[in-house]
């Protein structure tokens, strides 16, 4: 389940401490660790390390997987965020994957736990990677700013996988529909930078996310969105390596799309609780829960701007998925 994944899901940065710490409950140091195996995705250099190789369907189609979830992210960004990267798999019992915590200190590296019996099915369907892999691509904007590093990673992942047709927009709009209403500040709420909560962060941030795509669309008349934003902090930053201030980050952001977008939202959001009517956030995009699913309306006053969400920008590198 995406909450409860994510409810345990522990992001951290990789300091020494940190790492330290990670090798106390993580790592097994009287286990000699198969070599590692390295694929190259769209010009990445990524090494698997195995620390448990006890995979009831082997560990192929967790190459595959993550291969995959790489091509989802390089695809979104123009190009993969980092130039090499290492991923540490562990097994659990059960299946499915359970978590990842991602690290960019010292050279990009993503720990993620898997189900010894995890299928195929299981790992097509797979957002957690995809999630790990996004953080890659935001600069380290300090612990008070979580809310943009998650939110980031939150609303891109279902973008991103639906830009390679790997999930249908009408399912991530229903996540969308469902989910949002966690970010929304509760009473006592002293806006992102200062509410530190699972809600706020991750639902509050991918909020903020919506809000600007929408709102950069609406001023550029849908010729940018967020993610042609993101796409410049990626590649003026490189990525998660570097430490930049959070203003930094939403300056080049708007420059690249020539807005003031990111800025004015932050402005607003940052130390107030900034309130948003989702009901009619979801009319004006033309989206109507129903049921399980929602349906996409064509006659509502944005639904071009909705559908030009879930597409590929037009000047993305060609790629084979
Ligand atoms: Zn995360």
């Amino acid at each position: 389940m995406r909450q409860s994944a994510m409810f345990f899901r522990i992001h951290l940065r990789a300091t020494a401490l940190v790492a330290a710490n990670l090798c106390i409950w993580g790592c097994s140091p009287g286990t000699a660790a198969a070599a590692p195996q390295l694929l190259e995705v769209d010009g990445v250099r990524i090494s698997i390390e195995f620390a448990d190789s006890d995979f009831t369907n082997g560990t192929a189609p967790l190459v595959a997987w993550i291969s995959r979830s790489a091509g989802i992210v390089a695809a979104y960004y123009d190009r993969f965020p980092v130039k090499e990267l290492r991923v540490r798999v562990s097994s659990q019992s059960g299946g499915g994957v359970r978590h990842g915590t991602t690290f960019g200190a010292q050279g990009a590296f993503i720990r993620i736990t898997v189900g010894r019996e995890v299928t195929a099915a299981e790992l097509i369907n797979d957002w957690v990677l995809v999630h790990e892999m996004t953080h890659l691509a935001l600069p380290d904007v300090g612990p008070e700013h979580l809310w943009l590093s998650e939110g980031i990673a939150v609303y891109v992942e279902g973008v991103a996988r639906v830009q390679v047709g790997n999930r249908s927009a009408a399912e991530v709009w229903t996540d969308e529909v469902r989910s949002m209403p966690r970010g929304l500040p509760q009473a006592g709420d002293a806006g992102l930078d200062h509410t530190h909560t699972w809600g706020r962060t991750y639902w509050g941030g991918a909020l903020f996310c919506l809000l600007a795509d929408i709102e950069i669309r609406r001023r550029t008349d849908n010729r940018a969105g967020l993610q042609t934003a993101l796409r410049a902090i990626a590649r003026a930053s490189g990525g998660l390596l570097s430490d930049w201030p959070i203003e930094r980050v939403f300056a080049v952001g708007d420059t690249a799309v020539g807005t003031t977008v990111l800025h004015d939202l932050y402005a607003s959001a940052k130390d107030a609780p900034l309130q948003t009517d989702l009901s009619a956030l979801w009319m004006s995009l033309g989206i109507e829960p129903e049921g399980d699913s929602a349906a996409l309306r064509s006659d509502a006053p944005f639904a071009k701007i909705r559908d030009a969400i879930m597409r590929a920008p037009l000047d993305s590198t060609p790629r084979e998925h």
